[in-house]
């Protein structure tokens, strides 16, 4: 089932999700939906809180094939390394991108829809949908990521209106 979209300054988006320990229906059900969501809405990346639901899961589908989406629930990052940047988007702010500064590799442990603890390592666009993703769960937004002279500017230019 397509779900709303909840977009910013909704204050879900600025909460911190709880951990999920029913893998059950109920959290297939809403997995499955966040991707018919994410598609609809044409986007590589959507986490629980932007359905409404502040829970840790997200998926991520930068590839774009058949079975190429991931499901990452109660996830944790172990490692960051290198710098990498890109012109983010997020479904929760339509027609806003900024390039955000982010970590070019990322380990991130996590458990799969049926509650099986996994590890995985990611590279490039994938960890930075990842990471995009992962903030969500904090109630981190990507604006929140700008280097500090970009939000002021962009607070002063928005004062000068
Ligand atoms: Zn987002």
């Amino acid at each position: 089932m397509r779900r709303t979209i909840v977009e910013y300054p909704h204050p879900v988006l600025k909460q911190r999700a709880v951990e999920l320990n029913d893998f059950g229906p109920s959290l297939h059900a809403l997995l499955d939906d966040l991707f018919e969501t994410m598609k609809a809405a044409d986007g590589i990346g959507l986490a629980a809180p932007q359905v409404g639901e502040s829970v840790r899961a997200f998926i991520v589908d930068v590839e774009n094939t058949p079975g190429s989406v991931r499901e990452f629930i109660n996830p944790e990052c172990i490692e960051m390394k290198g710098k990498i940047a890109f012109e983010e988007g997020c479904l929760s702010f339509p027609g806003l991108t900024e390039t955000i500064p982010r970590a070019k590799n990322v380990t991130i442990l996590y458990q799969d829809r049926h509650g099986k603890k996994q590890r995985f390592e990611a590279e490039g666009l994938l960890a930075v949908a990842i990471q995009h993703e992962y903030d969500h769960l904090d109630g981190v937004l990507f604006i929140e990521r700008l280097p500090f002279w970009k939000r002021l500017w962009r607070k002063v230019s928005m004062n000068n209106r």
